[in-house]
């Protein structure tokens, strides 16, 4: 057997190099406690379906490279306009971006860090050398990897190939979804996840389409799908999340349509992950994105009322980190609870 043989008849040892498809990066971050059990280090893609109001990472939204300016740290020092090839940059931080063809120049020149790009792409193999050295770590806490957007699955081959070989080496791996995706395209993705955390907003479909840019009946029917498989341990373990925007997700109504569809799936715990408007000031760093809403600030009173609506349901909620993630394992693993049940 020559090696076009073996590499035919083992496809999953195939490294992908970094190229136009692979996707972008645009953060990698360790010692993370609060998506998935234990101590882990967190991907984030670039790229999403959605366009939720009140994001928190406006710079996952695009699969593109973006450069960003941060005005505050600005020395006006015009390096960036003298570094500039195209011309697109016409004054300091100021570019056009139709002559602008994400060279990054303009950043490297840039004394100060007042203009950042956000977007890296690397082969799934530096990827790898990345998160390999903090192996004892994820094995000593019980933690592992999550791969989180914008929308991981949109990148499921490239995911996969990753997933696959930490997987092998017996490293935890969860997913962070919107929820909205073909299901038939994240299949051998789903079948290297040990655990999907899946994020629910808006129940309504019209609501979730004037909050987030699109419906949610897809997600709905994933979200049963795969509560369905992982009850049968034919999938990966699944949990659910909330993000509680105070006048936009935390209406009675949107609670009581979660809590009811929730239960009718056999689902009993959930995470509520409080909004904090920490994300704002990216809005004014990407030339781009829309402003950020004037959010009230989550009261006590409202994060009780969410926790009441889910109880009466007999669901249990849950802060970031708190959850009990021991209680489920997934399917590989055997265990007898799978989706969120504590
Ligand atoms: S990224 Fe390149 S082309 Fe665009 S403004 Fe900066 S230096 Fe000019
Ligand atoms: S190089 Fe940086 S600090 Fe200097 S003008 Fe451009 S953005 Fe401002």
């Amino acid at each position: 057997m020559d090696c076009t043989d073996l590499a035919m008849q083992r496809p999953a040892l195939r490294i992908l190099e970094a190229n136009e498809d692979t996707p972008l990066v645009f953060a990698v971050q360790h010692f993370c406690l609060h998506d998935g059990p234990g101590t882990r280090s967190i991907v984030f893609f670039k790229g999403c379906p959605l366009r939720c109001s009140w994001c928190q990472n406006p710079e996952s939204w695009r699969r593109e490279a973006e450069l960003a300016h941060k005005e505050h740290l600005c020395a006006s020092c015009e390096s960036c306009v003298k570094a500039c090839p195209t011309g697109a940059m016409t004054e300091p931080g100021k570019w056009d971006p139709a002559r602008c063809d994400l060279c990054m120049k303009c950043v490297d020149a840039c004394p100060t860090t007042s203009l950042v790009s956000f977007g890296v792409r690397h082969s799934t193999e530096a990827l790898f050398a990345q998160l390999r050295p903090e192996y004892d770590l994820y094995r000593r806490s019980g933690g592992g990897v999550t791969f989180s957007g914008g929308e991981a699955t949109l990148f499921a081959d490239y995911i996969t190939h990753l997933a696959r070989r930490l997987q092998s080496d017996g490293i935890h791996v969860a997913i962070e979804t919107c929820g909205l995706f073909k299901l038939e395209s994240v299949d051998a993705l789903l079948s290297v996840t040990d655990l999907l955390l899946f994020d629910i907003k808006l129940f309504s479909d019209s609501e979730h389409r004037r909050f987030c840019g699109a419906g949610v009946t897809k997600i709905k029917a994933n979200l049963k799908t795969l509560v369905e498989r992982a009850r049968r341990k034919e999938g990966p373990a699944l949990w659910p999340r909330l993000p509680v925007i105070p006048g936009v997700t935390d209406t009675l109504a949107n609670l009581e349509g979660w809590a009811g569809f929730l239960s009718e799936l056999g689902v009993n715990a959930l995470t509520l992950v409080p909004y904090h408007a920490l994300g704002s000031s990216k809005r004014l760093w990407l030339p781009r994105a829309p402003a950020a809403p004037a959010l009230e600030p989550l009261s006590d009173r409202a994060l009780e009322r969410c926790h009441e609506v889910f109880a009466a349901r007999s669901i249990r909620c849950f802060a970031p980190g708190d959850e009990p993630f021991a209680h489920i394992q997934s399917a590989s693993l055997n265990n007898d609870q799978s989706c969120a049940s504590t």
